[in-house]
């Protein structure tokens, strides 16, 4: 068993999805077999972009609520608490 990274269906939660080209911004994407939907990048995925990432942390130093950077962004907040924790 290797260490295999598992990218989900963000709509259906499926694992039967395939690469799908890059988005404009240089995003991949992905195609779900399960219910035929686009998703980008997953949210855990290490794959945001610098802008988007002092975008988020400029936000939680202006409201502090992890939970709400995670509803707003769809960033889970372990991402951005490494992201914190870097940027000190
Ligand atoms: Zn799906």
């Amino acid at each position: 068993m290797g260490v295999q990274h598992t990218v989900t269906c963000r709509h259906c939660g499926s694992a039967e999805i395939v690469k799908y080209g890059l988005a404009p911004n240089g995003k991949q994407k992905y195609r779900c077999h399960t219910c035929g939907r686009q998703s980008r990048d997953n949210p855990e995925h290490n794959g945001h972009l610098p802008e988007r990432r002092e975008e988020i942390l400029r936000a939680y130093q202006e409201r502090s609520s992890l939970r709400g950077l995670e509803r707003t962004f769809k960033v889970h907040r372990s991402t951005v608490i490494r992201w914190i924790k870097k940027s000190r």
